[in-house]
């Protein structure tokens, strides 16, 4: 990576303002859901401590529309960080004015506080403001630090106040552990990754991975295709889907990408069979079907047939990226396919990274997310990376 990071500056006796990626889910009792993202930001807070400095942290929540709403509020998140460090952190129960300046400016070294949610207000996204009234506010959070440090990798994909603003305030700007690891693991890989390399894309429609998908059929050797998205190519090479998701104005484009993927010798493997079904239910009839699916039926997951050919081909693999789940996993009886590639991949010696909410979930769901190599706490971002695009927030730190 060509930027500095957090063991490139001096901490001691500093106040780091730390842009963090604490999007957690809240629960129905007010409590922390899914603490991964807040456990992923706990080195480089320590780090801070170790050395001697405090740590005010800046977050987002959920998409609060530019206005304060309790439901959005991050001290809960407060109270599971102070649990992880076995320190008390602070609360600012707004991320700017009178209060909070207050709070950071009395901040000891050794202690840490947590400002409310940025997109309390509408300059942290900048959206229905001007870009003076995104720099004042950007402004009035540098005033919280002396240095700045961005570990918020799922984040990092936007070019928002707190990421891409603040840091002009700043002579050094560093990247948190996480956002190097991230970075590390995805671009290195995509850059120079150990071949066989394959890439297995799923999820809903091809239109969002189109990008990932151009982007990787000059990299990979085989490129493995299930969900939703399969049936977009199934009718435009002029087999019957059914009820099945799909899109009409895509259909060119999944015969482009057939086409590039031969010119390029990478082997594109399309589901042989699928799991259909008589509703969009995990009550449904089910059947499995090779070839045309009927009409008042739809695809809903892979088939055994092509789980196997597509654990065969991951078997071999010295490199996995997988993004998208292979069938409407939510729904228990559509779930075989999703879990059968977390089986593949996790049971593969080899890099394995796995990006995107749904495969992350799948696989912490079958229990094997310990086997990953890399784990993308960012879907989106990691996405992007994919995608062969910058990171707004990676470019805005300082250079090596
Ligand atoms: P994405 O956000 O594009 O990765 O899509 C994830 C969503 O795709 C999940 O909610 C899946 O339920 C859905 N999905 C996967 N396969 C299918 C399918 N065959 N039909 C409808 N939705 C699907």
């Amino acid at each position: 990576m060509n930027k500095i990071t957090i063991t490139d500056i001096d901490v001691q006796d500093k106040k780091v303002l730390m842009r963090v990626d604490f999007n957690v889910p809240i629960t129905p009792e007010g409590g922390v859901g899914d603490d991964t993202r807040i456990s992923a930001a706990i080195p480089s807070i320590e780090y801070v401590l170790k050395k001697g400095g405090s740590v005010v942290l800046m977050s987002h929540l959920g998409r609060p529309k530019g206005k304060p709403s309790p439901e959005f509020s991050l001290k809960p998140v407060a109270a599971d960080l102070s649990k992880k460090l076995g320190i008390d952190v602070k609360f600012a129960s707004d991320c700017v004015g009178a209060e909070a300046t207050q709070m950071s400016a009395d901040l000891k070294a050794g202690e840490v506080l947590l400002l409310e949610n940025l997109r309390f207000h509408a300059e942290e996204e900048g959206k229905g403001v001007s870009a003076e009234e995104q720099e004042a506010f950007a402004k009035q959070l540098a005033a919280h630090g002396e240095v700045y440090v961005n570990d918020a990798f799922g984040t990092a994909h936007r070019a928002h106040a707190s990421m891409a603003v603040v840091t002009k305030s700043f002579k050094d700007c560093a990247a948190g552990f996480l956002l190097e690891k991230e970075i590390n693991y995805l671009a290195k890989t995509l850059e120079a990754p150990e071949k066989p390399f394959v890439a297995i894309i799923g999820g809903a429609k091809i239109s969002g991975k189109i990008d990932v998908i151009l982007n990787l059929m000059d990299k990979v050797d085989s490129l493995l295709i299930g969900g939703g998205m399969a049936y977009t190519f199934f009718k435009a090479m002029g087999r019957k889907i059914g009820g099945s998701i799909h899109e009409d104005d895509k259909m060119e484009l999944a015969l482009k990408i057939m086409k590039d993927a031969e010119n390029n010798g990478v082997q594109l493997l399309l589901p042989v069979d699928n799991v259909i079904g008589d509703a969009f239910s995990a009550d449904a009839n089910i059947r499995i079907v090779e070839g045309d699916i009927p009409d008042g039926w739809e695809g809903m997951d892979i088939g055994p047939k092509t789980r196997e050919i597509f654990t065969d081909v991951i078997a071999d693999a010295k490199t996995v990226i997988w993004n998208g789940p292979m069938g409407c996993f939510e729904m228990a009886p559509f779930a075989g396919g999703t879990n059968a590639v977390a089986t593949a991949v996790a049971e593969t010696n080899c890099v394995s990274i796995i990006g995107g909410g749904d495969s992350v979930s799948a696989i912490k769901k079958a229990g094997l997310d310990h086997l990953i190599t890399h784990i993308s706490t960012g879907g989106g971002a990691s996405l992007e990376l994919m995608e062969g695009k910058a990171l707004p927030g990676l470019e805005a730190l300082t250079d090596k």
